[in-house]
């Protein structure tokens, strides 16, 4: 019997997560936890990127 897992396993743990590109910077960015609720409306990886794209706000 073994107790660590396997790379499999890890594996399809990792790819369970939803990502999409960064629509600013174009890097795939993983679901956060705080993206539960708005991750349909996230386009950027981060506030920098939104800013970017958005000089008016
Ligand atoms: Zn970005």
């Amino acid at each position: 019997m073994t107790k660590r897992p396997t790379p499999s396993t890890f594996r399809g743990n990792k790819a369970a997560l939803p990502s999409k590109p960064c629509e600013a910077c174009g890097r795939p960015m993983t679901w956060r936890r705080r993206w539960a609720r708005t991750w349909d409306a996230v386009k950027y990886c981060s506030e920098a990127c939104r800013r970017s794209k958005n000089p008016d706000r």
